[in-house]
């Protein structure tokens, strides 16, 4: 590793002791531009990696909110704004238990590289809160959520900060926010994405992270002479971005046996049927436990990391960070696997990276393979702005355009850098390049 780089990795990581997610984060990307640090002096010169480990602003807060019985809660409110060269920042919102600071910057720190990659103007943020929406009702969400938007409108706004989506956050979280938002600033803009059709929302936003990681997966596939057809396809997770990479991946002829959510996995050896997932987690907010009563066949575990026991061609990790550890990686690789390409934000451990690139299978990182759901927040802005709506068709066209140019600049900057197949490396050296140029051009700010 180059000196400097070195340097600011000991640097970061005394000042950010205890935070393991955003140093795990932080280490895969500095050892990953090591070389165009070397190549390129001028970046040291002007302190780019000091600066762009360290948030450009940092949000706590208070969230105070009643239940249905009356009684009071408190939880807290996290928004990192990371980085702004590139555009206002963006990133989403998660709302689970397991959300503090460290959780909000390493995913705040791999957006800033994700949205570079898409070629879109947008900069890297994150947010969020430990508050746990499952099991809570309708009103007790809203309730969270119009408390949440209270203090985090004081620091967002349409040329600023667009949050979205994430863990926890779906339609309607997004509609309870977007409504207090406009209640207190007093104006309707496009202040937050994976809004409702209604106001303002962009069609195929929805199905753009899932898609996008097949589209991705399908273009590692083509280098490799193959396709999804008649592959059998492996998906952890059963919220959003798993279910529409079910559907992309059904739809170009893979059979996909499993699913899972954070009790257990679901084992359909004749595939399975997403209608009943759909209705399960998007309708009724049900366990997946519940698909093995409904589909004659299907088999029930409890416990979500044995999913990677199951014999596949494609593996689709779509559920949460750190899912798929070293022994699960030896699994899969034994079992035969050809690719294992990312719909969550890193859920492979270092050393099931290492094994994936190891066996130079097609393996792709998050911030390269899950970039079309912000690409398309991103669209989502651009319409907005425009106060029009594009097609369905148009929308999902550019979104399989964005895919298509991640994975070849991602390809091509691995192989200038003397790591070919490498995606880990070609996706942090392409979307750290840009981010530092803008960087430069802006001065020490
Ligand atoms: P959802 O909340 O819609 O779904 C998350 C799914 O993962 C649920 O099925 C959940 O189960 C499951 N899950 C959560 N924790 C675990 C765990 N420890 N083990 C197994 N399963 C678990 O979130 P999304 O689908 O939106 O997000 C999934 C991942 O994709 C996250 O890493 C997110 O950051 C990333 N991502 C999402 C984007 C988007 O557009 N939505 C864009 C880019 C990345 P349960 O219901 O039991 O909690």
């Amino acid at each position: 590793m180059n000196a400097y780089v070195e340097k600011v990795l000991k640097e970061v990581e005394q000042r950010n002791q205890g935070e393991a997610l955003f140093l795990q984060a932080v280490k895969e990307v500095l050892e990953s531009i090591s070389p165009v640090i070397e190549r390129h002096k001028e970046y040291q010169d002007a302190s780019i990696l000091e600066r762009i480990c360290e948030p450009e602003r940092q949000i706590i807060f208070r969230v105070p909110w009643q239940d249905d019985k009356g009684a009071f809660h408190v939880n807290r409110g996290f928004r990192v704004q990371f980085n702004s060269a590139l555009g206002p920042y963006k990133g989403g919102l998660r709302l689970h238990p397991s959300v503090n600071l460290s959780t909000i910057k390493f995913l705040g720190f791999e957006q800033i590289f994700k949205n570079s990659l898409t070629g879109l103007m947008m900069g890297g943020g994150k947010g969020g809160s430990d508050f746990d929406p499952k099991g809570k009702s309708d009103n007790e969400v809203m309730r969270f959520c119009q408390s949440f938007m209270t203090e985090l409108c004081k620091y967002i706004d349409a040329d600023t900060d667009v949050p979205a989506g994430d863990i926890g956050t779906g339609a309607r979280e997004i509609g309870y926010m977007f409504g207090q938002y406009k209640r207190i600033r007093n104006v309707f803009h496009g202040v937050l994405t994976g809004k409702g059709l209604t106001y303002g929302g962009s069609l195929a936003r929805t199905q753009a992270t899932g898609y996008g990681v097949v589209y991705f997966c399908n273009e590692m596939l083509k280098d490799r002479g193959t396709s999804f057809d008649g592959k059998t396809v492996v998906v952890s997770g059963s919220g959003n971005v798993a279910i529409y990479a079910v559907e992309k991946a059904q739809s170009l002829g893979a059979k996909v046996v499993a699913m899972s959510d954070s009790n257990g996995y679901i084992y359909d050896k004749d595939g399975i049927d997403l209608s009943i997932v759909k209705q399960l987690k998007e309708v009724e907010r049900k366990r997946i436990k519940e698909y093995a009563n409904l589909k004659k066949g299907a088999v029930y575990t409890e416990g979500c990391k044995g999913i990677w026991t199951i014999k596949c061609d494609i593996a689709l990790p779509c559920a949460t960070q750190n899912e798929l550890d070293g022994e699960a990686a030896k699994t899969l690789l034994k079992n035969g696997v050809i690719a294992v390409v990312e719909g969550a934000n890193m859920p492979s451990t270092p050393d099931a990276v290492e094994a994936f690139i190891n066996a130079k299978i097609a393996y792709a990182p998050g911030k390269a393979s899950n970039a079309g759901g912000v690409a398309t927040s991103g669209l989502e802005m651009a319409q907005n702005s425009q106060r029009l709506s594009w097609t369905f068709e148009e929308v999902d066209n550019k979104l399989h355009q964005i895919m298509i140019n991640i994975h070849k600049n991602a390809k091509e900057a691995a192989e200038e850098y003397g790591t070919p197949g490498n995606m880990v490396n070609g996706a942090n050296i392409a979307g750290f390049k840009k981010v530092a140029t803008a960087m430069l051009a802006h001065g020490l700010i």
